[in-house]
């Protein structure tokens, strides 16, 4: 029997889990790391990179490189990627399913090595916000790297599923989820191997990344407030800020300052000016704060719809990188009363949820039942009758949110006019009242209705939510009985045909066989091995070479600096103190960019 696989596809970091002896494990890429950062880039010859080399370059050139795809899901957002060697101008659009893609398809590669077998099932993960054409995206997205996707689940819920339960009570569980891009709290009833969801709510435009750019902002003043003048505005510099801004908030977690030192940001006439200045965690915290105070928001929302008080909560867990922060940890105990469980591991409880499920479904003996409820109410826009007259644009709910999936619920709706030959149902997904102030998922005619006085023709709208969370529609008059399929066009992506499924696949298919193709190229060993025999990053060598051409044409100031770094550099090597090696590198890397943009 083959393995199905579960996924965490995350905004900053996704993984790969599967179930061995009924038990979840995360499976490790060659690096022997759990995590794949959800990086795609291409390098300077054209290769496809995905994971820790596609974020590594991030900073020095992100124009070859995405991440956070995540946030784009479900919309037609292109993503414009030079993809040619360093001489060419070549670049290509991606869509957000299409570069989401490239990273499960890196996964499945990963599941597939570690097991030595061919991997074609999935469960994926997405937030439990996520709308109906994000999780289609997702779904589609898997598609394309070559997955049927048995079942896409709410992250909030694949963590509770890991939660080790030990009695047979029934037990409430918060699960509060801050990763990267996106915020979930999701209120989960546990009882033995059962797990439901009572109520999830959230903002998937909320997570680490935003505090990075607050951070990022942070940083650009004092460099101001230092040297009189802003950073400068290109994407190259800004990237290196916000990736220094990154680090901060990390080494923040786990200490109450944390030093700074970007060389070589920017320049005032010849002189190259530094950023050199100490964040202290409270600054950090105080930037944070006010978005924290909307996941508190969040909670008590999710706590109003499952109609529990804190105290009814018997477990908070957890979940995501940014729970890392000292200051969630405390504000979410602080409004809630209580500490949230220690031993739940926030990066990979999610992908080991799916795994789990994964189990379920592929009928492994796996202890664990997943029940889970729809994140926003369906329905159509149709006209109600008050005492003022006939109001039309009333979002008239057919399935409320929080039901548990699958659903399938149908409404009757009857003509406002006579002799009304046609009727639009138009399908919102919200709370909103007003159906126009909702997400409009498409819209559908029926025609050809006989001539009838008003009230008089009766149409069926049947909603039904797979355990996808996708929705079909059917509707029927009611009358001759005439059905018709409602096609629903999410906000800007369609499913993709089988045609041209098979050509994205294809197009996939050639961007990892050109990568397979030159992973079995020998790498030239002698280029990147000193005499003392230490072995370089080929990155460092391919520096060093740009440094010596580079070296002569510089002024004297700009020189000195560099043969200072250079004298640095072999003086590391000659005492083999490889540890010191990758922050020259960095300052290198710096320096040159600094040189090439300013000269
Ligand atoms: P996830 O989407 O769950 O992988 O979470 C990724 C987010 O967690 C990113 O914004 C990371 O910068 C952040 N993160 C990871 N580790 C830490 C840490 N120790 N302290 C603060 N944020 C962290």
């Amino acid at each position: 029997m083959t393995k199905t696989i579960g996924i965490d596809l995350g905004t900053t970091n996704s993984e790969v889990a599967i179930v061995e002896s009924g038990q979840a494990r995360v499976l490790p890429g060659d690096d022997g790391d759990l995590m794949l950062p959800s990086c795609v880039g291409f390098s300077e010859t054209g290769k496809l990179l995905v994971g820790r080399e596609a974020l590594r370059q991030y900073a020095a050139a992100p124009d070859r490189t995405v991440r956070s795809i995540k946030r784009w899901m479900g919309t037609d957002h292109k993503t414009t990627l030079r993809v040619g060697g360093t001489e060419s101008d070549e670049t290509r659009d991606f869509l957000p399913h299409e570069i989401s893609a490239m990273i499960l398809r890196t996964l499945k590669q990963r599941a597939e090595t570690a097991l030595g077998e061919a991997v074609t099932q999935a469960v994926i993960t997405v937030p439990a916000y996520f709308t109906d054409a994000q999780r289609q995206a997702t779904k589609t997205a898997g598609e394309i790297a070559g997955l049927e996707v048995l079942q896409i689940i709410n992250e909030p819920t694949a963590a509770a599923l890991t939660y080790d339960v030990r009695s047979e009570e029934t037990e409430r569980v918060l699960v509060y989820d801050l990763g990267g891009g996106t915020f979930d709290v999701s209120v989960v009833e546990i009882t033995g191997e059962v797990t439901e969801v009572l109520a999830s709510h959230g903002n998937n435009q909320l997570g680490g990344d935003d505090f990075d750019r607050r951070l990022q902002l942070h940083l650009a003043a004092k460099y101001r407030q230092t040297h009189g003048m802003d950073v400068p505005d290109d994407p190259a510099t800004q990237a290196r800020l916000l990736r220094a801004a990154e680090q901060i908030k990390v080494t923040l977690s786990s200490h109450a300052f944390a030093p700074v030192r970007e060389a070589f940001l920017g320049s005032k006439g010849k002189t190259a000016l530094h950023l050199e200045t100490e964040i202290a965690r409270s600054d950090f915290e105080d930037l944070i704060r006010p978005l924290l105070d909307e996941t508190l928001e969040a909670i008590d929302r999710a706590l109003g719809d499952a109609d529990l008080q804190p105290d009814d909560l018997d477990r908070i867990i957890l979940v995501g990188g940014s729970t890392r922060i000292p200051l969630v940890q405390q504000m979410v105990e602080d409004h809630l009363g209580q500490a949230p469980v220690d031993g739940v591991q926030p990066d990979l409880c999610v992908a080991l949820g799916a795994a789990l499920q994964a189990g379920v479904l592929a009928g492994e003996d796996v202890e664990a039942i997943l029940v889970d409820v729809i994140p926003h109410s369906l329905g159509i826009s149709a006209a109600v009758d008050t005492p003022m007259g006939i109001m039309p644009g009333y979002f008239s709910v057919i399935i409320p949110r929080n039901s548990v999936v699958p659903v399938s619920r149908s409404e009757v709706y009857s003509t406002v006019s006579d002799n009304q030959s046609a009727v639009e149902i138009e399908i919102f997904q919200g709370e909103n009242q007003a159906a126009e102030e909702n997400v409009p998922l498409g819209s559908y005619k029926v025609e050809g209705l006989p001539p009838k006085p008003a009230g008089a023709i009766e149409i069926e709208v049947h909603f039904d939510f797979d355990l996808n969370g996708i929705l079909t529609v059917t509707t029927t008059e009611k009358g001759k009985g005439q059905q018709g399929t409602l096609v629903v066009n999410h906000a800007g992506i369609q499913r993709l045909s089988s045609h041209e499924l098979k050509q994205a696949r294809a197009d996939l298919d050639a961007l990892f066989e050109v990568d397979e193709l030159e992973a079995d190229e020998p790498i030239d060993v002698s280029a990147t091995e000193t005499k003392e025999g230490i072995s370089l990053d080929p990155e460092l060598v391919t520096l060093l070479n740009q440094a010596q051409k580079v070296l002569d044409a510089l002024e004297d100031e700009q020189s000195e600096e560099l043969q200072d770094l250079l004298e640095q550099i072999e003086e590391a090597i000659a005492n083999q103190e490889t540890d010191a090696l990758p922050e020259l590198q960095e300052e290198l890397s710096d320096f040159l960019y600094y040189i090439t943009t300013n000269s």
